[in-house]
């Protein structure tokens, strides 16, 4: 089928879909549940979500015409995992992107350092990785903390995820309709 858009504020590709979970809180926070407009019309059609909020752009074909959605809500509830991946990602999301010894953010230049060296028997785990920047995993290199006067900010450890969850609130992504309000809770404050 081929879907022509409307002439719109909007084009369909800037027309993402926010997803939320059958309890209709976001599937995820960060990275923002979202799905292309293509992929939101495709569950649609499927009959696997209910459309919640619509955006004005139209898409049409010969025989149908209709208005993207914006928010779409799944029909069958998706349970969330119990436990997160052990991933530098989620490593770095459960430290909030910033250095655990300096307190930087710079996003880039983001690393991850062994608590206790692994030269010292120090293990690849939660309760030992915290995000660090390069200059501070440089300078400490393979020292304890207490060789190096370097403590990170908080004790490293598995987080939850809905403790994760919450931390990706601090991160509200640079787009945002406003149809997608009513589901969203920010730590931070919204632009208008
Ligand atoms: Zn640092």
């Amino acid at each position: 089928m081929t879907l022509v858009a409307h002439q719109a504020a909007r084009k369909p590709e800037a027309c993402p879909a926010l997803v939320l979970n059958a309890d209709f809180r976001p599937l995820s926070y960060f990275p923002l549940s979202l799905w292309s407009w293509q992929d939101t019309l495709k569950a649609v059609f499927l009959d696997r979500v209910d459309v919640v909020a619509q955006y004005e752009t139209k898409v049409h074909s010969p025989s149908f015409e209709m208005r993207l959605p914006s928010v779409v809500s799944l029909k069958n509830y998706v349970k969330r995992a119990r436990a997160p991946a052990f991933t530098r990602f989620n490593v770095f999301l459960r430290d909030s992107f910033s250095c655990q010894y300096c307190g930087s953010g710079a996003r880039d230049a983001l690393t991850f350092d062994h608590v206790v060296p692994r030269s010292k028997g120090g293990r690849t785990t939660w309760v030992n990785i915290v995000a660090a920047c390069s200059p501070c995993n440089i300078k400490k290199g393979g020292r304890m903390s207490r060789e190096a006067k370097m403590f990170p900010a908080s004790t490293p450890h598995r987080p939850t995820m809905h403790e994760l969850n919450e931390r990706g609130r601090a991160f509200p992504p640079h787009y945002l309709h406003e149809s997608w309000q009513d589901f969203l809770y920010w730590d931070t404050e919204l632009e208008p």
